[in-house]
């Protein structure tokens, strides 16, 4: 089934569809349509450009039927003011022949008293950034104990901005018994706490695997003991300014993006971006990397993900991602448009699993490269690595405890490793063998609900 006309659409969309000129639906909206028709809490994994928002909007309003009530019966969250009007111009694309009434509400310069009035005019549909809503909620005008569906977009953003207390906030606010959708284009240990948290049983579907040329990208890793030695190698590497002439260097987590920042070499051609750097400092990076004045740019896995870079020489990742699916996300960032790219590895020991899954999802074993001679091997350790890290997204709050030695041997046995094939084992279980779970703010939440129900 690749056409439109083949899925259970009433006719006034159909003929909104027909409209836009759109035949068959993406992948996502294929994969989509009826899990989330089916009232099931759904995740989706998929970024922009796939047609994730078309893919939530069908099925929402397929079901929603013509109401007068004041409430509205479907909220949708949004981390930006940009992406709640491209929300809401697509809802008004696929309604000009039924009867749903929409409203963005957002923050910043926008006067709250005109948003408070087409609230109580009464509206099927919200779509809101976190922080203006739960305004409005407490403000007492927008209720939400009618909203039947959740659709959180991007939330992997939504949560690097450090909105999940605002999202804690609305949740209270909604009733139990109501079907969650999630829209993120990369995993992180945050999105992942909130569907265990959340979310019931969800359907997960990633999109973009497929649809990543791996077939333009050749890929290398190399086996390096720590942080310090990563930053030595980079440098070596680095020097050849022909072959690495636009590279996009990829680290897990904000301080490692400033730390290596701070100590690499090249520092008149490079560039930094995290969340946690002023909006113009990020565009200034970005502007830097495509014009040529930083032949290099450190980016944390998702702000990354909202540019779009052109011709990307290589794409080096300096840790190796928690979730594989990151992986695909980085690499696919080189490669483009038929062009040939390069994609670079650097793994610990601490890092094999997460390798072995890479390999596993892509059902292909990254070639390692040999440690080249004359890069010094440091056992200087980051605060981090004395620790035992796991959690990528907590990394910035951790403090150091007790040692943890890297084994000498370690290069050759990841060489050894990377030709055996592993037993495939399911990620989390790889992962939580390997690490056991770390006691994560979710985990406290349970906890403490937990503890209510004994009462
Ligand atoms: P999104 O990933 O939701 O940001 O969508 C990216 C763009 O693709 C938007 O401009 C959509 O209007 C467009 N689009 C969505 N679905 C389809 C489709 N089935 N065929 C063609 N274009 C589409």
């Amino acid at each position: 089934m690749n056409r439109f006309e083949d899925l259970k659409i009433k006719k006034p969309l159909k003929n909104a569809i027909a409209d836009l000129g759109f035949e068959n639906p993406t992948p996502i909206q294929q994969e989509s349509y009826s899990t989330i028709l089916g009232g099931f809490d759904y995740v989706g994994i998929a970024q922009t450009g796939t047609g994730k928002t078309i893919a939530y909007l069908l099925p929402i309003l397929q079901d929603l039927k013509f109401s007068d009530q004041l409430n509205p019966r479907v909220l949708i969250l949004a981390p930006t003011r940009e992406l709640v009007i491209q929300i809401v111009k697509e809802i008004e694309k696929l309604t000009p022949y039924i009867n749903v009434r929409a409203l963005g509400v957002y923050g910043g310069s926008n006067n709250i008293n005109p948003q408070k009035r087409a609230i109580a005019e009464g509206q099927d549909i919200i779509v809101g950034t976190p922080r203006r809503l739960y305004d409005l909620v407490l403000s007492n005008v927008l209720r939400l104990r009618s909203v039947k569906k959740l659709v959180i977009d991007e939330v992997d953003i939504m949560l690097d901005f450090g909105y999940k207390t605002q999202l804690k906030n609305i949740f209270e606010n909604l009733p139990t018994k109501r079907q969650n959708i999630l829209f993120s284009a990369t995993m992180t240990t945050y999105v992942d706490e909130l569907i265990d948290d959340f979310l019931v049983n969800p359907v997960k579907k990633t999109i973009s695997i497929s649809g990543t040329p791996l077939e333009t990208i050749t890929q290398e890793s190399y086996a390096v003991p720590n942080f310090y030695t990563k930053t030595n190698l980079l440098n070596h590497l680095l020097e050849d300014k022909e072959e690495f002439s636009k590279v996009l260097i990829f680290v897990a987590t904000k301080v490692n993006a400033d730390r290596l920042f701070e100590i690499l070499n090249f520092q008149s051609e490079l560039s930094v971006i995290h969340s946690r750097k002023e909006q113009n400092y990020r565009t200034k990076s970005i502007e830097k990397f495509e014009d040529g004045t930083s032949r290099i740019l450190i980016a944390t896995d998702v702000i990354s993900r909202g540019i779009d870079l052109d011709k990307v020489s290589t794409v080096i990742s300096f840790d190796t991602p928690f979730y594989p699916e990151n992986y695909i996300h980085r690499i696919g960032r080189t490669g483009r448009a038929e062009q040939q790219g390069k994609a670079i590895l650097f793994y610990s020991e601490k890092e094999i699993a997460l390798k072995d899954s890479i390999e596993s999802l892509m059902n292909y074993t990254i070639p390692l490269n040999e440690f080249p001679e004359g890069v010094v091997v440091s056992s200087q350790l980051t605060p981090e690595e004395k620790n035992k890290p796991v959690d990528p997204d907590e990394l910035y709050y951790e403090q150091s405890a007790s040692e943890v030695k890297v084994g000498v041997s370690f290069q050759e046995k990841s060489a050894k490793n990377s030709k055996e094939k592993v037993e495939k084992k399911s990620y989390n279980k790889t992962v939580k063998e390997r690490y056991k779970k770390p006691v994560r703010r979710g985990d406290k939440i349970q906890n403490m609900k937990k503890k209510r129900k004994k009462k």
